[in-house]
């Protein structure tokens, strides 16, 4: 049967001489595996369509019974061609495609996801939009979809409010007061302005996100904090290749 899917690419492998598989994720049909035959030689036309975090629209054949289907055609619908002159940004990207390339299950559709990746990524690639902002909001929203929201209003343990911060010991995704945490060397200690910030991230449309203020020591406790939130919950981003770039980035 033949079919049509809108989608994002996540990431491609090089099979035999002149063939490539690719992963997308589709606003029809979720995660898609396809396997384009004779694209990586030099008359193929489709080669530039296949660079992760492109939009694009592909027709295929689809077989019920394989996990692989058979690429037929494509078009390119969105480049995001201003990341290509950002690394920063670029390497964002790649990992906002990572990261949901292991948070999803194979051919499972989401759209509000979709509709969310391809948003995201198309503000990343303007550089009128602070790039901080707009990962932050893919990153807590997508943890939104997944039905893994981070508490950060309240103390796990007693319910106080964390008007004054919170710590995470290591490993855990429950944020607790200064009263009830018991402190070790791997604690991370969120400050209020900090929660404030993701409570803002989550409660918001992107219309309604304000630019943060946050100093540099705030933005690495906000990162710290979502990471260690998102390796708990989905165990297979902690191999992410691409927030190893970052963290070269920013560490
Ligand atoms: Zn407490």
């Amino acid at each position: 049967m033949i079919q049509k899917a809108e989608a994002i690419v996540l990431k491609t492998l090089n099979h035999g001489d002149t063939s490539k598989i690719i992963t997308l994720y589709s606003r029809e049909y979720g995660r898609l595996k396809l396997i384009a035959k004779g694209v990586r030689s030099p008359k193929s036309k489709a080669m530039g369509l296949f660079q992760p975090t492109r939009h694009i629209q592909v027709i295929y054949y689809a077989k019920s019974t394989s996990d692989l289907q058979l690429f037929k055609s494509g078009e390119l619908l969105d480049g995001f061609f201003g990341l290509e002159e950002d690394f920063d940004r670029l390497t964002l990207a790649q990992v906002m495609v990572e990261l949901l390339d292991r948070s999803v299950e194979d051919e499972e559709s989401h759209p509000i996801l979709f509709q969310l990746l391809v948003d995201s990524l198309s503000r990343l690639s303007n550089r009128s939009i602070a790039s901080a902002e707009a990962f932050w909001f893919f990153h807590t929203h997508l943890l939104l979809e997944l039905g893994f929201r981070p508490h950060v209003g309240h103390c796990s343990v007693c319910r106080e409010s964390l008007d004054d911060g919170g710590s995470l010991g290591l490993g855990s995704s429950q944020l607790e007061c200064v009263k009830c945490h018991q402190p070790g060397h791997d604690s991370i200690l969120v400050g209020g302005v900090v929660l404030q910030v993701i409570q803002g991230l989550l409660d918001s449309n992107w219309s309604e996100v304000e630019p943060s203020t946050l100093n540099a020591r705030e933005r690495r406790t906000l990162w710290d904090f979502l990471w260690q939130f998102t390796f708990h919950h989905i165990e297979s981003a902690r191999g992410m290749k691409s927030l190893k770039v970052l963290r070269q980035l920013y560490g």
